[in-house]
């Protein structure tokens, strides 16, 4: 395994806020970064001096990009698998194309968790409205059906409680790739990330429950109240699926628990909204923990310090940051977007509870 010391060049795809607080985790190490974004005023961008502007398809940019950095990594796993692929014949990628390729498709997704004995809800795949009718006769109804790729936050995805609305439900999805999956009843919903170094050691974060409004990540708590059982099946699941991926840097997977089982939702080959308390309130943040990674140094402690909340600040509610800094235990975190838009997470807050 190769040592990439501080004082190296690390480079991030996207400047979104995971880029921002990877790069200041790394930063704080010792390491230069240097964000590869469309946009110079995207969050990831205003904190460092070094930047490549281009789209993830402009290889004389990507190129520029690759040998000003000695390890690359992303903060978006929807990058391009094509920008992986040519980016990796210069310098090493973490996560690769293969981790890539299977998370950024919810069949490939599924299908890979239940060859891996992790359990996933059942589901079926459409690709015309006849296929979707089909689909939904088989999985039953209610289930819940979502485009294949680039779905996030709730969007991309409806759940059909009655046959009827099969043909609206297509209509407001615009693909031509879509999963159908049985709706979970779940208790809870849980995630947890895991870190993977390249000679396969792994670490994991305790899982935490996160509940969401309209779609999006709402609050996390740190750590779930769960069963030994169930804190283990999930441990375990999320770790089979690190090794069998081949994941270097971090792997967030979100479980559905129910009937004292965990159900694969969904996984991540990066930092993760879920992993926000880990800023404050855990021993090694999982922004340092994925530099550790993959730079080869040795991983940190995932040991909670306190039990806290995450909460997102979505849209308006970063209005209200004078009143979390007046709170004692509350970290304040703001991604340094100008727009408030509704949906847009702006920033969030760490607190002990
Ligand atoms: P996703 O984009 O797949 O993470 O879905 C967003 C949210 O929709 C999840 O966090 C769940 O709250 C809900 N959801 C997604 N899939 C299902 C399902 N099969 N059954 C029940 N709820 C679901």
């Amino acid at each position: 395994m190769k040592l990439i010391p501080p004082g190296a060049t690390i480079g991030i795809l996207g400047g979104g806020q995971l880029g921002r607080m990877t790069a200041q985790a790394a930063q704080s190490l010792g390491y230069n970064v240097h964000i590869y974004a469309e946009h110079a005023d995207e969050p990831a961008c205003q904190v460092t001096s070094f930047k490549t502007l281009g789209d993830f398809n402009d290889e004389t940019q990507l190129k520029k990009f690759a040998d000003a950095v000695d390890v690359i990594t992303l903060e978006w796993e929807n990058v391009p698998v094509s920008t992986i692929e040519f980016l990796a014949k210069h310098k090493p990628v973490h996560p690769g194309a293969t981790a890539l390729k299977i998370t950024q498709n919810r069949v490939a997704e599924k299908s890979f968790a239940i060859e891996n004995s992790v359990y996933a809800p059942a589901f079926a795949y459409a690709g015309t409205l006849d296929e979707l009718r089909n689909g939904v006769m088989k999985i039953g109804i209610p289930c819940v059906v979502k485009t294949c790729r680039m779905g996030y936050d709730g969007k991309g995805q409806a759940i059909i409680r009655d046959l009827k609305q099969i043909d609206a439900a297509w209509e407001s999805l615009q693909t031509d790739e879509a999963i159908i999956e049985r709706f979970v009843p779940f208790e809870k919903e849980i995630s947890v990330i895991i870190a993977r170094r390249e000679d396969g050691v792994m670490q994991a974060y305790p899982p935490v429950e996160n509940r969401h409004k309209d779609g999006i990540l709402d609050e996390t708590q740190a750590p779930a109240m769960l069963s030994t059982q169930i804190e283990e099946m999930a441990l375990k699941s999320a770790k089979a699926l690190a090794e069998k991926l081949g994941v270097i840097g971090l792997l967030t997977v979100e479980f559905f628990v129910i009937d004292n089982m965990v159900v694969m939702n969904e996984m991540a080959p990066r930092p993760h909204n879920s992993g926000h308390w880990t800023m404050d309130y855990c021993a090694t943040s999982q922004f340092e923990q994925l530099i550790r990674a993959i730079c080869g140094l040795p991983l940190g402690s995932t040991a909670i310090t306190a039990p806290c909340m995450m909460k997102n600040l979505i849209g308006d509610d970063a209005n209200d940051w004078q009143k979390y800094l007046n709170e004692p235990n509350v970290h304040l975190h703001l991604y340094g977007k100008a727009e408030a838009r509704k949906g847009r997470k702006m920033g969030h807050v760490n607190k002990k509870v």
